[in-house]
């Protein structure tokens, strides 16, 4: 019989394999923050963190990190066939597999996620810069992809929840101010 993975069991395996490859959610967060401070005053790290949560949430994303994860742990163990082994090994220049992976996640965020991740791709930061910079044998080939994926949809996410914040607190106002008028209140 063929067995149908429960969701439960995907996400569970998408976040420790994160774990397990040193990745923590404070860590997106981070970039994260750093990504919409300039445009969200009094920005906390608590909803970094939330938004971070909430996109790992996603099949689409929990798919994309055991795929790339897998890959990189695959090329660490070299039981990848060349000539992909070298090319994932060394982070070949024109592979844009790790990339297209990872972008392909993003696309449910709109295009603050899309314009976000082409950032982060050049402009390394943070966890992704410590991932892209390689030590001993580990192979993040994938992976700093995928944070900066996961990353950027957070980010927009976190946009998009201003602006739907910002007009909830318009419309509170300008209800406040009809009722007023309305009991002949100044
Ligand atoms: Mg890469």
């Amino acid at each position: 019989m063929i067995r149908q993975v429960h969701s439960r069991e995907v996400k569970a395996a998408a976040l420790s394999r994160l774990q397990e490859r040193g990745v923590t959610i404070e860590d997106i967060a981070d970039v994260v923050f750093l990504m919409q401070a300039p445009y969200n005053v009094g920005l906390k790290i608590d909803s970094c963190i939330e938004s971070v949560h909430a996109v790992l949430e996603k099949r689409e994303v929990q798919h994309a990190i055991l795929v790339g994860t897998e890959l990189d742990i695959l090329a660490e163990k070299k039981s990848l066939s060349e000539p992909l082994l070298s090319i994932v090994e060394t982070d070949e220049g024109l592979f844009g597999c790790d990339e297209t992976l990872a972008l392909g996640s993003v696309f449910g965020y709109g295009s603050i996620a899309v314009t976000t991740f082409g950032h982060l791709d050049k402009q390394k930061i943070g966890v992704i810069k410590r991932l892209d910079t390689k030590r001993g044998n580990a192979i993040h080939t994938f992976l700093d992809d995928l944070v900066a994926s996961i990353a950027s949809s957070a980010s927009s996410r976190l946009a998009h929840r201003l602006r739907d914040e910002q007009e909830a607190e318009m419309e509170r106002q300008l209800q406040a101010q009809q009722n007023r008028k309305q009991a002949g209140q100044p």
